[in-house]
């Protein structure tokens, strides 16, 4: 298995060595070319913004549009949700429009922008993940046929799963719990 980490910008580096650590191949994208042979491909954490306008750059954006659509299983975290969402709330840079899910950026405010909690997430098995929280988004909104993977004690969702795309509000890639990125590979391989 083959899994690719988005390296336009942002915390690509952390994905890079979780997936190593599961023993999965994993290679930086900056490239369409780089694309080819994938079996998942995540997008990292950063500034959206940004993410969004070196994808353009690059011509990444459709080129990763086309490959979700035929399936390519995708992981997306804090700014690589905003990526994956067909809706933001305020401004927001062009995203891939992949996922049916409304997102709300810097939905922390300026007090609370940086926290880390325990999150009880189901999908994962019984023990809370240490949830890293960095401005971070919210999901407002689910579609139907959205399934919210994860709720912070306040009801707002801050994961969610649409066929084989995953995103989540959070940094999984900075604790050192590889569950989140083993359900991923779960996804990936069609385990889950
Ligand atoms: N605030 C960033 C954005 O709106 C996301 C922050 C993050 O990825 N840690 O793009």
């Amino acid at each position: 298995m083959k899994i690719g980490v988005l390296a336009s910008q942002g915390a690509f580096i952390e994905h890079i060595t979780i997936l190593k650590q599961l023993d999965t191949e994993a290679v930086p994208v900056r490239l369409p070319g780089e694309l080819e042979g994938l079996d998942g491909l995540i997008i990292p954490g950063g500034e959206s913004t940004t993410i969004s306008l070196l994808m353009n750059a690059y011509d990444l954006m459709e080129k990763v549009s086309a490959l979700a659509l035929k399936g390519l299983p995708l992981l997306g975290t804090c700014a690589g949700m905003i990526m994956m969402a067909k809706h933001i709330t305020g401004n927001g840079a062009p995203s891939l429009e992949l996922m049916d899910i409304t997102v709300k950026r810097n939905a922390f405010g300026r007090q609370v922008d940086s926290f880390e909690t325990e999150l009880a997430i189901p999908a994962l098995g019984k023990a809370p993940f240490p949830a890293v929280f960095i401005r971070a988004p919210v999901i407002e909104h689910c579609a139907k046929g959205v399934e919210t993977i994860a709720r912070l004690k306040d009801g707002r969702i801050v994961a969610a799963r649409e066929g084989k795309m995953l995103v989540a509000a959070f940094h999984p890639e900075l604790t050192n719990d590889t569950r989140f990125h083993e359900y991923f590979l779960d996804i990936v391989s069609g385990k889950n």
